[in-house]
């Protein structure tokens, strides 16, 4: 695996030596993009931009409407809009690899005079010309933070504001393993900066549901199967429940969390039909399992505790075998921890 692990000031000033040298800087981010995705490309939207430089911004899948409320989150443009421009620089934010900013955006976009490559994920592919790739960091939007920071700031109000939702966003409201006492004091100073209230931020990434998403959560919710120990969760979401409910692929977000919380549980799964051939996965751990190498075993990555990938594959087989593939790694996790197995 092709992972770096970039931890010194060094990296940072690689970095920042581009700020000063280019004009033109276009950010991107995965598809599906979650918090930590839109947070840290408009925190460094408003940084660039205060700098002077000319910034645009463009993802292959619209902006989800609970970050409809980050401050320019409507300059953010997709493939159509790019015809022949070009920039200079292409910063590719939280993607794991190029791919995942989607084929026809990459090739609009590249080659570029550099392309810089920021992230957190462990399993993290170093695509760039430059590349920061720091797992220790709760998010990609904390690396922003601490580049804006080795630049000796300024961290505006605007952009405070979406390093904070990020942040929030990707460590599960401050309570997933990744949250350490530095990124509370991080979170503090942002709150302070931006003068917004971290209870509305809150309310409006996750308190501002559609009727038809909680009705797709008890469709998908009623698929739940545990398996005999109690250790595998899954459940499934198909397009008929899409259609039934009105609803698009993005509002089977964060139901995996909540059968992750089922008492005895390891590892929880959800899966969602893309295509008749196609499924994507969300996988979540309580710590034994590292589930982004279980992903990895199916071209996909993610964190120890929250990874993801596609199968070609149709729903009930994909279940099936990512079942069998979690029961296997389990199995590894008990014999390694000397858990007593039953007969
Ligand atoms: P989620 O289940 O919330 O979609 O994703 C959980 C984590 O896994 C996120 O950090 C996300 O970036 C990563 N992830 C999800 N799907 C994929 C995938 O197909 N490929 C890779 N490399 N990472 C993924
Ligand atoms: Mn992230």
């Amino acid at each position: 695996m092709n992972t770096l692990q970039i931890t010194d000031m060094q990296n940072y000033s690689t970095l920042l030596t581009l700020f000063d040298q280019y004009h033109d800087f276009a950010l991107s981010t995965h598809i599906n993009p979650d918090g930590d995705a839109i947070g840290s490309e408009l925190g460094l939207y408003h940084f660039l931009t205060e700098l002077g430089k000319s910034v645009k911004i463009f993802n292959t899948d619209a902006v989800p409407e609970s970050y409809r409320f980050l401050p320019c989150w409507d300059n953010i443009e997709d493939v159509h809009s790019i015809s022949t421009y070009r920039p200079e620089v292409l910063i590719v934010l939280d993607a794991s690899t190029l791919a995942r900013i989607g084929k026809r955006l990459s090739k609009a976009l590249l080659p570029t005079h550099e392309l810089v490559n920021i992230d957190h994920h462990a399993t993290a592919e170093a695509f760039g010309d430059v590349n920061l790739i720091m797992p220790s960091a709760s998010s990609t939007s904390e690396i922003i933070y601490k580049l804006i920071k080795c630049h000796q700031g300024p961290i505006g109000k605007a952009c405070a504001l979406c390093l904070y939702t990020g942040i929030m966003f990707d460590t599960g409201c401050f309570r997933h393993s990744n949250t350490t006492v530095e990124t509370h004091r991080i979170a503090a100073e942002l709150i302070e900066i931006g003068e917004f209230a971290p209870d509305e931020v809150y309310r409006n990434v996750y308190e501002q549901l559609p009727v038809a998403k909680i009705r797709l959560s008890g469709e998908v919710l009623r698929t739940l199967q545990v398996t005999d120990d109690g250790k595998i969760a899954s459940v499934y979401a198909t397009q008929g429940m899409l259609r039934k409910t009105g609803t698009t692929p993005d509002a089977v977000e964060g139901i995996v969390n909540q059968i992750q919380a089922i008492a005895g549980v390891e590892v929880a799964l959800c899966a969602s039909e893309m295509t008749a051939r196609s499924t994507k996965i969300s996988l979540r751990s309580q710590g034994h399992v590292d589930v982004s190498q279980l992903a990895a075993e199916f071209e996909g990555g993610g964190h120890a505790r929250a990874a993801g990938c596609r199968i070609a594959m149709p729903y009930p087989a994909a279940v099936r075998t990512l079942v069998q593939t979690a029961q296997r790694y389990i199995d590894q996790s008990s014999s390694e921890h000397g858990d007593c197995q039953k007969d």
